[in-house]
């Protein structure tokens, strides 16, 4: 899901959230967690394309554990408007990615990745790792106007930085 998709979600849970709590900083919160947890792809990109590990998914924020934690405390030790309001966006941008996405069930799982060492190979295998540069125009606001000049101009650059392992050879091949 992109950004435009998780703003619109996000700004439903927010105004929703200060409906309930009557605190309008709770739904700017909600709005701001909601979009927020996808700046998490920029340590991933920087260490697939500057630093060539493109097998490498970190995506630290997007993880079932930590709105399963917030849900927890806010359920059994300690309510806040806030933290209701960060658990809500946060489990929101989750799920919406989630669905959209639909991954491995289990991929969202930070602790499985942790296990599987952050490996794209074994999180989630057969996924293609061009896709996450092809996809940048479907992603980003108005990519119809600038796609021509990303594929002329950006993503030869992605694809020139591609050290194409052997494995990825027959992903190549299924195109
Ligand atoms: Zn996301």
């Amino acid at each position: 899901m992109g950004p435009i998709g998780h703003t619109v979600v996000s700004t439903v849970i927010g105004a929703s959230i200060w409906g309930v709590t009557g605190s309008p900083a709770a739904g700017g919160v909600a709005l701001g967690v909601g979009v927020l947890v996808d700046i998490d792809h920029s340590v991933d990109y920087y260490q697939e394309w500057v630093k060539r590990r493109p097998h490498l998914v970190l995506k630290l924020f997007h993880a079932w554990e930590y709105s399963i934690i917030g849900l927890l405390v806010l359920g059994f030790i300690y309510y806040h408007p806030i933290l209701l309001a960060a658990t809500v966006a946060h489990l929101g941008h989750v799920a919406l990615d989630h669905y959209h996405h639909r991954p491995n069930p289990l991929t969202y799982f930070i602790s499985r990745r942790t296990w599987l060492r952050f490996d794209a190979r074994k999180i989630e295998p057969g996924k293609r790792i061009r896709q996450s540069y092809e996809d940048f125009p479907n992603k980003l606001p108005l990519g119809r106007l600038w796609e021509p000049w990303y594929r002329r101009k950006i993503e030869p650059w992605f694809a020139a930085r591609l050290t194409i392992a052997p494995e990825d050879r027959v992903d190549e091949s299924d195109r």
